[in-house]
């Protein structure tokens, strides 16, 4: 799954629509590019003032342990 894709998938990942396998490459991808994952905060954050806006709770907040999960996984890579 390349950056294009991950933008594609986007809005149903944060929906949480995807099947589960695309949704781990999804998150694998995440863990890798740090673009994407900057994407998806500001997606995020964006979604969250929508929510505020209007009250909409269809959009399902990610889950902790993926945040987690990617925050160590940046915080591990190698210093060159
Ligand atoms: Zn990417």
């Amino acid at each position: 799954m390349n950056c294009r894709e991950i933008s594609e998938f986007l809005m149903d990942y944060v929906g949480n629509t995807l099947d589960q396998d695309v949704q781990q490459t999804f998150q694998a991808h995440l863990t890798q590019c740090t673009n994407c994952y900057e994407y998806l905060s500001q997606y995020r954050e964006t979604i969250k003032a929508g929510q505020l806006a209007c009250h909409d709770d269809d959009v399902s907040e990610l889950p902790d342990d993926l945040v987690r999960a990617v925050l160590a996984a940046l915080s591990k890579e190698p210093r060159t």
